[in-house]
């Protein structure tokens, strides 16, 4: 299959996508594909200081050429991440009250609205989103159009993230990063001749958010197998039967040659409309996000900066390439199943172990809740292990085939100019041994960490990661 056969195979599974144009000079297509869509409505382009001069003056000038009636809103700080202060400030944007967007944007201490009540009956007099940038404009257009009962129209600037595709907006909330459900854009239109000239570490941010979904496709074949979350088969096929191809071409991806950033960018949009099919991020993410969210929800800054989500998910995924590498070299069909099972703790006693791992964290019930909600019986836990053991050689055989090694993912990040050690974003090995805990206990969803604190191997399988030897020696440390 060629791209165009993928893309309109993909778009069949599409819950909310019906548009995706990409190519070189896409973007004159956008008003067309603006006034099909919202046949007579008004448009307002959301840009920021650093995608307007590229995109946004020129896609304003062409709506308004094509009689559309269109107004431009220009976020106007230089960095800044999908907080909910912003959604707020873009709802107004799409009720035109743009100088309580701007108050909003410039309140240094605005105290966040409830989030259940941000939603509006839909109305003819908004305006509809025309969102041009990267993935943080996108997701707060994403969310804020459908708290208006209304889609959007998708521009993205860079190859950055998969959100421009995808089911839901990752946005911090009471100081948690969450996934608000949300449809995905009707239309997205993706100007290759943009997209391959964004800078270079947002292209390398976004192979390594592509790069995730191989370590993240091999925790989905686990909960599959245990049964917590079975695989999808369209949501699977979509992305997973072309991902290694578009992973192919790292050195292409750094040099901003044009087909290689166009795979990449499908590569991405392939993930989002995954995403619509599961009405779940499953396809797209398990642990190797996590570590990014810890980052985000700490706020952490290297060099005074705050780190791209890709940067930081880089590192998430060579992590559980590297855990998967360990995983690989045990024998489960050795496991004391009705010693695991007299072992296994309460619900009250893993309750009590998340409240103290989280304890000092931004957001101390976190892990509390997320047991609560994934937590097996001993009995469950039995059946789990024993289906486990009864099938380990050939699964380890196909999880193999899933998951790169830590040096092939390591080699492709080197070669995508993406992060390929923690000390290339500030974080240390032992921050990254640190996370651990909290990444087994952060999420509703199984991940291979809970499927070794079953088989009781958690603490070997975690130290060899950091062993002598091992992915992240801790004795090669290279920062203090
Ligand atoms: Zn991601």
């Amino acid at each position: 299959m060629d791209s165009k056969q993928r893309i309109a195979k993909a778009l069949e599974v599409a819950t909310d996508t019906k548009v995706f144009e990409m190519g070189r000079g896409a973007s004159e297509k956008a008003p067309s594909v603006f006034s099909k869509w919202f046949p007579g409505r008004k448009a307002v382009i959301v840009a920021d200081v650093n995608t307007w001069p590229i995109l946004g003056k020129r896609v304003c000038a062409l709506f308004r050429e094509a009689g559309i009636d269109t107004a431009e809103y220009v976020i106007g700080k230089k960095e800044f991440h999908a907080e909910w202060k912003y959604v707020e400030m873009v709802d107004k944007v799409i009720e035109g009250d743009f100088d309580a967007a701007k108050a909003i944007e410039n309140d240094e201490n605005h105290i966040e609205a409830d989030a259940a009540k941000a939603f509006r009956p839909f109305s003819d007099d908004c305006f509809v989103a025309v969102s041009v940038g990267s993935g943080t404009i996108n997701d707060l257009c994403k969310l804020c159009s459908h708290h208006h009962a209304q889609s959007y129209l998708s521009l993205p600037t860079a190859a950055s993230v998969d959100g421009f595709s995808s089911f839901g907006a990752s946005i911090s909330y009471q100081n948690s990063k969450q996934t608000f459900s949300c449809p995905a854009p009707v239309a997205i239109v993706a100007d290759t001749d943009v997209i391959a000239a964004a800078p270079k570490e947002m292209t390398a941010a976004g192979y390594a958010d592509l790069a995730a979904k191989i370590p993240a496709g091999g925790e989905w074949m686990i909960a599959d197998l245990l049964g917590t979350e079975p695989i999808i088969p369209a949501a699977w096929h979509v992305l997973q039967d072309c991902l290694v191809d578009l992973l192919s071409n790292p050195e292409g991806t750094a040099s901003g040659d044009p087909q290689a950033v166009a795979d990449l960018f499908e590569g991405l949009t392939l993930s989002g409309i995954a995403m619509q099919a599961a009405q779940s991020s499953r396809p797209a993410s398990c642990c190797d996000h996590l570590f990014s969210h810890i980052l985000d929800m700490t706020h952490f800054r290297f060099n005074g900066k705050l780190q791209s989500h890709g940067f930081q998910v880089a590192i998430g995924t060579l992590t559980m390439c590297a855990v998967f590498d360990e995983f690989l070299k045990m024998d489960l069909t050795s496991v004391d199943v009705e010693k695991c099972v007299s072992l296994w703790p309460t619900l009250e006693q893993e309750q009590q172990r998340a409240l103290e791992i989280f304890k000092d964290f931004p957001a101390p019930r976190l892990g509390y809740t997320q047991i609560t909600q994934k937590y097996d019986d001993a009995q469950t836990v039995r059946l789990q292990l024993e289906k486990v053991k009864a099938c380990w050689p050939g699964f380890k055989e196909k999880l193999r085939a899933q998951v790169f090694p830590f040096e092939k993912m390591q080699a492709l990040f080197k070669a995508a100019g993406a992060p390929y050690d923690p000390s290339m974003i500030g974080v240390t090995r032992l921050m990254l041994k640190d996370m651990f805990p909290k990444v087994q206990l952060m999420r509703f969803r199984f991940n291979l960490l809970d499927l070794a604190k079953r088989a009781g191997f958690y603490d070997s399988l975690v130290e060899s990661v950091f062993a002598a030897g091992g992915a992240w020696d801790l004795t090669k440390e290279v920062i203090a």
